[in-house]
C-alpha cells in the first residue's frame, strides 16, 4: 500500500549539528531520509544512531557538485556555521552557499520538490534595527572576514527567490538565529559549546571583548520543530521567516549562567573582540507565530542543562 504521507526527503548537511536532529525527527515521523554530507564539519558519530534504520540513507557528497536523486522535499542545510570553521576556507564557504544553492534549486526544479533554505540571522549583519523583523534589509560588510558566510547566505536567499519567481518553485526560507544543544562539536568555536566545555574542564571562559554584545539562543528541538512546520506550511508562504528564541542575553550573562549550571569554579578570561562581531541580535518572531503557530518552548537555563548533560557524558568518555 502506498502511504501518501510518507515522503522521500533530502537533508543536505544532515551529518551536522542541526541536520542530525532534523534527520532523526523526520525518520520518527515515518519519512525516508537521504542525508547528504561531505563531513567538513559534520561527522558519522552524529548520525551513528540512524545508520541501521531502514528509512535512513547516507551519501558522502559535496553540494557544490551536481546531485541527481529523486526526492519530494529538500532541506538545504549544508554549510559550516561556526565562524572558526566558515573562516577557515572562506572561498569554499561562499561556494557551498552559492553553488550549493544553485545545484539544490536545479534539483528541486527537475523533480518538482519543495525546498527549504537554512538561512541565518547573519543576513542582518551588525543590525542597526533592534530587534530584527524580516523586513529589515540588514547592515552587512561585503568585504570582511564574516562576509563569505553572510554574503553567501544572502546570495542563496536571492537565488531562492529568483527560482521562485522565474521557475515557480515551492520555496521556504528560514532565518535561523543562534541555536545550541547536544551534538554541537566540542571544538567548533561557537560560544555555547566553548563555554560549556571550558566550564566542565575548569578552564577559564573566553569572553571576547567586554562581553556586552548580545545574542538570542534557541534550543535545538524548538528549532527543528520550526523548520518542519515551515516545510509543511502552505505553498503561498515562502518566508523569509525568523526562527529563534527572543530571549536576549549578553555574552557575559551567558558565561555566568554556564558557570552556574555547571557549578564550575572557572573564571572569565577577556580576549579581543573579532572584527565585525555583531553587537546585538534578537529575533521578532510574530510571523512564525502567525503563519506556523510556532514559538520556542525551552528556555535558556533548561536548554543549557540538557546541553551540559550531553557534554559531561562526552568529556567523561574522552
Ligand atoms: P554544522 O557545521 O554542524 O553542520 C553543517 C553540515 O554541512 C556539516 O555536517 C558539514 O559537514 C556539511 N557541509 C558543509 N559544507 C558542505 C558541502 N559543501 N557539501 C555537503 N555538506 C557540507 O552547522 P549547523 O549548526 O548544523 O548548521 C546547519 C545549517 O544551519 C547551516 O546552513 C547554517 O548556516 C544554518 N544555521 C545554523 C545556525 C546555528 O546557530 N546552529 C544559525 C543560523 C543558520
Ligand atoms: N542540477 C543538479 N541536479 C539536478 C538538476 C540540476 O545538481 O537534478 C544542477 C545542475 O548542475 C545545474 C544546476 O543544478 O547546473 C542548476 O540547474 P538549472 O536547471 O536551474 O539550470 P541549468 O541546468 O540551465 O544550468
Ligand atoms: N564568543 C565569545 N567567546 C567564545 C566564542 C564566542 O565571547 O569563546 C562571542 C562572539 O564574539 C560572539 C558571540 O559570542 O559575540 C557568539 O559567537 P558565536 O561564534 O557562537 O556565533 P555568532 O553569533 O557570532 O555567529
Amino acid at each position: 500500500m502506498i502511504d501518501e504521507n510518507r515522503k522521500r526527503i533530502l537533508v543536505t548537511g544532515g551529518a551536522g549539528f542541526l541536520g542530525s536532529h532534523l534527520c532523526a525527527r523526520l525518520i520518527a515521523h515515518g519519512h525516508d531520509v537521504l542525508c547528504v554530507d561531505n563531513f567538513y564539519t559534520g561527522s558519522k558519530a552524529n548520525i551513528a544512531h540512524l545508520l541501521d534504520k531502514p528509512r535512513f540513507e547516507l551519501m558522502r557528497h559535496d553540494v557544490t557538485f551536481p546531485l541527481y536523486v529523486e526526492v519530494d522535499e529538500i532541506y538545504n542545510l549544508a554549510c559550516p556555521a561556526s565562524p572558526v570553521h566558515y573562516q577557515h576556507d572562506p572561498v569554499q564557504t561562499t561556494k557551498t552557499s552559492v553553488h550549493g544553492a544553485i545545484n539544490m534549486l536545479g534539483l528541486a526544479k527537475r523533480v518538482k520538490a519543495k525546498i527549504l533554505q537554512a538561512s541565518t540571522s547573519e543576513v542582518y549583519g551588525d543590525p542597526q534595527v533592534h530587534p530584527q523583523p524580516e523586513s529589515y534589509w540588514g547592515h552587512v560588510n561585503p568585504i570582511g572576514i564574516r562576509s563569505c558566510y553572510d554574503e553567501g547566505k544572502r546570495c542563496a536567499e536571492t537565488l531562492f527567490f529568483d527560482y521562485f519567481r522565474q521557475h515557480q518553485l515551492r520555496i521556504k526560507v528560514a532565518r535561523i538565529f543562534n541555536t545550541y544543544g547536544p551534538r554541537m562539536h566540542p571544538n567548533d568555536g561557537r560560544v555555547v559549546s566553548n563555554f560549556i566545555v571550558q566550564a566542565l574542564r575548569g578552564d577559564s571562559l573566553t569572553v571576547y571583548g567586554e562581553g556586552q554584545q548580545t545574542r538570542s539562543f534557541c534550543y535545538v528541538s524548538d528549532l527543528v520543530d520550526g523548520l518542519i512546520r515551515l516545510m509543511n506550511s502552505g505553498d503561498d508562504f515562502t518566508g523569509p521567516v525568523n526562527l529563534g528564541n527572543p530571549g536576549e542575553f549578553t555574552i557575559l550573562e551567558l558565561a555566568h549562567k554556564v558557570i552556574e549550571v555547571t557549578r564550575s569554579t572557572s573564571v572569565i578570561n577577556y580576549l579581543p573582540l573579532p572584527s565585525d562581531d555583531p553587537t546585538q541580535r534578537q529575533p521578532i518572531i510574530e510571523l512564525a507565530r502567525q503563519k506556523l503557530g510556532w514559538e520556542p518552548t525551552v528556555n535558556l537555563e533548561q536548554g543549557l542543562r540538557y546541553t551540559v548533560d550531553y557534554f559531561r557524558n562526552l568529556l567523561e568518555r574522552e
